[in-house]
């Protein structure tokens, strides 16, 4: 990243840097200090925007080891149209034992946090669907601990329960199937578990490490199941993060509300956020006149995978925005001025961390990769799939190519999301992109290449491959 920046090659900064002594990676995370050290050393000016800028990818520095604690999972819902996601949350809503000494959870704010009998604590994303998980992921910020994959019973793997399993794989982010129906008379939770073989998902009773429980959401059974699938997989994760600093997070959701102005709905990452807190979300800034969560209870403040809502920005910032509280009113300006400045820049040009071939010529020649991720979608899934095959067998052993998602349709908004947060070029075989598609990618800077030949496909990429290969010895 900061090579980038610098527009200098990363085998240079790192190769300043072992002369040093330093012994770094290309991915390493430097401390500010030895960033500073470098861009002078390389000639550039440093300009310091703030040390929680973590939207900048600048220098985020970790939580000492002792000042984490357990914090709740937070859960993202994703699945095929009508396989239940709705109905599951709703159920999964009524689970919370909180609610009688806390009142119920009576407002969508995009996110809702219940308390299990044995009184662990889980977050739960309520915008069902990967658009919003996607939408997040495309602009750096990782929201999600655990993705529950809801698949019908009746109906088993489908396009879009691919699709989410892609967008979670390529997050890395671990999923609990939930069988979904099964009160069904015509239910065959079997089948979904052989199905989902096919998209690398075993499950604990086939012998693999993904757990999958069988639930009615109907019926609301197999819910305490599903909860303590949650909680050993958080346990098997050790989700910590220091309460006691200036919070930081994501914007899960936001309006321009009638009476009450901008109101964003904020998931706590680390840190506690107060009442009175300045905070930057994304280009937009404010003090925190109100903190609001879902039972519609003032808050004075909100701790770790907290969901509150927050009143007092200035405007409403974008879903899957990085926000941070900053010192005072002066900062906050120069960073949410400077935010606006770069939006405005990108806004001209698409250039930039966009996902194009040549984009992604100029990083593997950089040496910064050695995997090519490419997104394909054709017209007949016979020829998505004979596409995706022969894009994996090209490369060698320095490079190859990862086709994060193959399948048939139309370019859309969805796939673009999942091209840009994968850095990965779309790669259309007789289809088109629809227009909201269109103008994503233009907005995100993902090149989308139309083709009706297969073998042009293959040549593209086999010659972004040669371009990158190191010179023969
Ligand atoms: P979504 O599109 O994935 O959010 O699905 P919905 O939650 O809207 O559910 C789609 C349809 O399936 C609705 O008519 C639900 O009533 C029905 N449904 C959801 N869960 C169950 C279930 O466990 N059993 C049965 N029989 N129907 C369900």
């Amino acid at each position: 990243d900061l090579a980038n920046r610098m527009a200098e090659r990363a085998v240079d900064v790192v190769k300043y840097l072992m002369k040093q002594g330093q012994m770094v990676r290309v991915n390493d995370v430097l401390d500010a200090d030895t960033a500073e050290l470098v861009v002078e050393e390389f000639g550039h000016t440093v300009k310091r925007v703030s040390e929680s800028d973590v939207e900048e990818g600048f220098i985020a520095e970790d939580d000492p080891e002792e000042s984490q604690v357990t914090r709740a999972p937070v859960i993202a819902v994703m699945g095929h149209v009508d396989h239940g996601k709705t109905s599951l949350l709703d159920a999964l809503r009524a689970t919370d034992v909180a609610a009688g000494e806390a009142g119920g959870i009576t407002q969508h704010i995009g996110a809702y946090q219940v308390q299990l009998k044995g009184g662990e604590k889980i977050t739960f994303l309520d915008t069902p669907g990967h658009a919003a998980f996607s939408a997040m992921r495309s602009r750096g910020a990782e929201a999600t601990d655990i993705v529950i994959l809801v698949v019908a019973a009746d109906d088993s793997v489908k396009p879009q329960t691919i699709e989410a399993i892609h967008h979670a794989k390529a997050a890395g982010t671990p999923i609990i199937v939930a069988v979904n129906k099964c009160d069904k008379p015509d239910a065959n939770p079997q089948k979904v578990l052989t199905d989902l073989l096919q998209h690398e998902i075993v499950v604990e009773a086939m012998s693999g490490d993904v757990q999958s429980v069988n639930v009615s959401a109907k019926k609301r059974e197999g819910l305490d199941e599903l909860t303590e699938a949650i909680n050993l997989q958080a346990e098997l994760l050790d989700l910590k993060a220091n309460p006691d600093r200036a919070a930081e997070g994501v914007v899960i959701e936001s309006q321009v509300d009638k009476g009450r102005g901008p109101v964003a709905t904020v998931l706590v990452r680390r840190g506690t956020l107060k009442r009175g807190d300045i905070v930057v979300a994304g280009s937009q800034w404010g003090r925190v006149r109100a903190l609001v969560n879902e039972r519609g209870q003032q808050l004075e403040s909100a701790a770790p995978s907290v969901p509150a809502e927050i009143l007092g920005l200035a405007g409403a910032p974008e879903p899957g925005e990085v926000f941070a509280v900053v010192e005072n009113e002066a900062r906050a300006r120069e960073i949410a001025d400077y935010r606006q400045r770069k939006e405005r820049q990108a806004a001209g040009s698409v250039s930039g961390g966009g996902a194009s071939l040549e984009q992604m010529m100029a990083r593997l020649k950089q040496d910064q990769t050695q995997e090519m991720p490419l997104l394909v979608k054709a017209d007949v899934q016979g020829s998505a799939e004979a596409i995706k095959q022969s894009l994996e067998k090209l490369g060698n052993d320095e490079v190859r190519a990862r086709v994060v998602h193959a399948a048939p349709g139309g370019v859309n908004e969805s796939d673009v999301l999942l091209a840009k947060s994968s850095g990965a070029p779309v790669f259309a075989f007789n289809v088109r992109a629809n227009k909201q598609a269109r103008e994503l990618a233009e907005r995100e800077g993902v090149e989308i290449r139309y083709y009706s030949v297969i073998y042009d496909v293959l040549d593209d990429v086999k010659n972004t491959m040669e371009g990158m290969l190191a010179p023969e010895k």
